[in-house]
């Protein structure tokens, strides 16, 4: 392990709910609570505002509105909180060419193999210049952890949030991590955190104390090893810049064509739990569950399903294997199964696993010409309007839905550079309301103010 803390872990602070506190000038300092809004919604960011009320990642939403019914409920933007993301990622680049990127909002980067850090004193510096440039790009906030190994990075950061910076001094590592959960830990997901929890481990001191052979025992040669020296704060992964696996991934090819749907399905199920075990050994979790299906006449289907967060649970891969099996007609007979999960990442973060946060189809028969799928939109009136999402009226000008049913939306006109605005409702078919592009959260200087304001010649600077 290096002895300069120069891996550097950046994890912006309530990223989805601060974008939309940066947007929305009217809820800045308030409840924000972002996520999906129908009946089986789950939380993807609460503001530390409403975090107060209880209300975390992967709660439903359900019960997040019980615990905070003042809150705001917006839908995600996704397109929007990508591009910040490439804003900040470029930044870490500019830092060094290793970069790994763990989320949209989350990446690890090598401060030394950039020549930007070697010793405690030009880490800081480099990690508070970072959090300030962030700031000036986006007007967001992020907190970030340095030390002498991505995981104690990681930890570092946690301990930093929200909008700080915290250092981890080499050599004071296994005194930080001893009383800390075994979660804490990169490879510890809910299933293995379970398990040790039933042999009595609690903390990364009574996983250093079990030792080796106990760990191994208990969960397997790979993984008990890789644990055992986390434990003692041995870390020696390095900061890759592209991750070289990118899925991990197990499938059979059958002799005969499986007829069976009973078959079809316990085969299913034996291949996730095979494909588990192999992203476990690995120390990895994964948020994207894949299944193929190869049918008798070598048509090949690719159903997937992502998660709202990385997972390691076997009882959770099969599941969704299971779910995205039927969907699939079989009945011709099927020649290969495979089972995959995707989206890596060697921590899994929250117990955000147990529910999915969409699913993404993907079919692929050969010999089928490509048909575009030009059907008619007929979205029901109130779809049209997602709580949340960007408006821009004929005469009011830029806004955003605060809410809309029963034939009506309300919307409150402001923009990132003003003051708070005000509220107005209309007729959900009004023909001088349709939906606009986010703005900058950042105004980027006179005559690049975005929006149509940009044709209407000289308009004063807001600020
Ligand atoms: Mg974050």
């Amino acid at each position: 392990m290096r002895s300069a803390p120069t891996i550097l872990h950046l994890d912006m602070d309530a990223f989805f709910a601060s974008v939309e506190q940066a947007s929305k000038p009217s809820l800045r300092g308030k409840a924000v609570v972002v996520g999906g809004l129908g009946p089986r919604g789950v939380v993807a960011t609460a503001s530390y505002e409403a975090r107060v009320f209880g209300v975390h990642s992967a709660m439903p939403m359900a019960q997040a509105r019980r615990l905070a019914p003042n809150a705001a409920y917006l839908v995600p933007r996704f397109a929007l909180y990508r591009s910040i993301s490439d804003q900040v990622m470029g930044l870490l680049r500019s830092l060094s060419p290793l970069v790994e990127p763990l989320s949209l909002d989350e990446a690890f980067v090598d401060l030394e193999a950039g020549g930007t850090a070697w010793d405690e004193r030009s880490a800081r510096l480099a990690g508070a210049k970072l959090r300030a440039d962030i700031r000036a790009a986006t007007a967001l906030t992020g907190s970030v952890g340095l030390a002498a190994s991505k995981m104690l990075a990681k930890i570092a950061s946690e301990r930093a949030k929200p909008d700080g910076l915290v250092l981890i001094e080499p050599g004071t590592e296994r005194a930080l991590l001893g009383p800390l959960s075994v979660r804490t830990l990169p490879g510890v997901g809910p299933a293995t955190g379970d398990h040790l929890r039933r042999a009595g481990i609690h903390t990364v001191e009574e996983l250093a104390e079990a030792g080796e052979d106990e760990l191994v025992r208990l969960l397997g040669k790979a993984h008990g090893h890789g644990l055992f020296a986390m434990a003692l704060a041995r870390d020696e992964r390095p900061v890759v810049a592209e991750r070289e696996t990118k899925s991990v991934s197990v499938e059979d090819t059958y002799d005969v064509d499986i007829h069976d749907r009973v078959r079809v399905a316990t085969e299913v199920r034996r291949l996730a739990e095979r494909c588990v075990r192999r992203l476990r050994g690995a120390g990895l979790s994964g948020r994207t569950i894949v299944l193929k299906v190869r049918r008798y006449d070598f048509s090949t289907l690719t159903r997937s399903e992502t998660l709202r967060g990385p997972t390691d649970d076997p009882a959770v891969v099969r599941e969704a294997a299971a779910r995205l099996l039927e969907s699939v007609d079989t009945t011709g007979g099927v020649r290969l199964l495979g089972v995959g999960v995707s989206g890596l990442a060697d921590y899994t973060q929250e117990d955000l696993f147990a529910q999915a946060a969409g699913v993404d189809e993907e079919v692929s028969v050969p010999e089928e010409p490509e048909v575009s799928s030009a059907t008619a939109s007929r979205t029901p009136p109130e779809r049209r309007w997602p709580a949340g999402h960007d408006v821009r009226h004929t005469a009011h000008g830029h806004g955003w839905v605060q809410g809309s049913g029963l034939g009506r939306v309300t919307v409150r006109f402001e923009t990132p550079g003003s003051a708070p605005g005000r509220v107005r409702t209309f007729r959900t078919d009004d023909p001088a309301l349709e939906p606009a592009d986010p703005l900058p959260l950042v105004s980027r200087g006179p005559g690049e103010e975005g929006d149509a304001r940009a044709g209407g010649g000289a308009v004063a600077e807001s600020r």
